[in-house]
């Protein structure tokens, strides 16, 4: 069996219809910043993305390029004016931060309104609740992309490898808030049999940032592999899971590129349209 393959480009670009559909009927215009520090290539390239899909859907885009050297202060004011201005629904300071910069006390700094990757402690306490609030991006994509192709996670026994704030453990959260009823184990490095654990996955969701680390052996015959992983080689980006052995014996897997990267992307943008509806209605 070779498993059907979870096509992320495909699900973001409807996504993204959707919110450009929402907000061309809207009578004002959602704006999103995004703030860039320093000269890491992958997070101007990330950034770039962001925009580039903002604009495309009708999003306004307010973007900030500062430089590494920048005093947290001075980072903090910027925050604070983003905050004030009504034209700015979304605040999106890529992280990680470079040098010396307190990425948590930024993230704080941000209005919880206006925190649309969800990582301001107010809205993962909401989460934690249950109450609605801005969801962190790769988590809201990962549930997308399974409601997407009909996979059901109600009753699903489901692995995630990797138990970050970003990603592992509000995935958790999401996975087994009443709704998405998924029963969920949270593995992480100093789990002691990984293997045994993730063979018992009916999804396993690998967020480790380790290459090769999820093999065939790992994966239940049939089960659904969300490879959230990227991980730069001389070749390119490739994920957490080995795709060439997973594939043949997995029900169903996403690749790296164009899993759940493009998904991440997609939901950063219908969280600024949920931000920008709630702030302005
Ligand atoms: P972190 O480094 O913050 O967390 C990694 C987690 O994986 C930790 O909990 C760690 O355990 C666990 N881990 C690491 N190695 C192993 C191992 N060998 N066995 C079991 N668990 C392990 O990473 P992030 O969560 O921020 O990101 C994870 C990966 O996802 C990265 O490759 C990142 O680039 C990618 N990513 C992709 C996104 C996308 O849109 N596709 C978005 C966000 C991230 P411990 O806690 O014990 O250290």
């Amino acid at each position: 069996m070779t498993a059907q393959i979870l096509d992320g480009k495909l699900v973001a670009s409807a996504v993204k219809e959707e919110v450009a559909a929402v907000v061309s009927q809207l009578d004002y215009v959602p704006g999103l910043a995004t703030v860039l520090v320093g000269d890491d290539p992958a997070s101007h390239s990330y950034v770039r993305g962001k925009r580039r899909d903002a604009e495309q859907v009708g999003i306004r885009s307010f973007h900030h390029e500062l430089p590494a050297t920048i005093p947290q202060d001075e980072l903090e004011a910027l925050i604070d004016g983003l905050n004030a201005n009504d034209e700015v629904d979304g605040i999106l300071v890529q992280l990680p931060l470079p040098g010396e910069l307190d990425s948590e006390a930024i993230v704080e700094r941000i209005d919880p309104s206006k925190d649309v990757d969800g990582l301001h402690p107010f809205n993962l306490g909401l989460l934690v609740l249950g109450k609605k609030g801005l969801r962190p991006c790769t988590p809201s994509g990962i549930l997308r992309i399974l409601d997407h192709y009909g996979i059901e996670t109600a009753g699903a026994r489901v692995v995630i490898v990797g138990r970050s704030f970003l990603v592992g453990r509000p995935l958790a959260l999401m996975l087994s808030e009443r709704g998405a009823d998924a029963t969920v184990t949270v593995t992480h490095s100093r789990t002691e049999d990984l293997h045994g654990e993730t063979t018992d996955a009916d999804i396993l969701v690998a967020a480790a940032g380790a290459r090769g680390l999820i093999t065939a052996e790992h994966v239940k015959p049939g089960a659904a592999v969300i490879d959230v992983g990227i991980n730069r080689t001389d070749d390119g980006l490739v994920g957490d899971v080995d795709f060439d052995s997973v594939v043949e014996s997995a029900g169903a897997i996403t690749p790296v590129p164009g899993g759940v990267g493009p998904m991440t992307r997609a939901m950063l943008l219908v969280n600024t349209l949920s931000a920008a509806k709630a702030r302005r209605s």
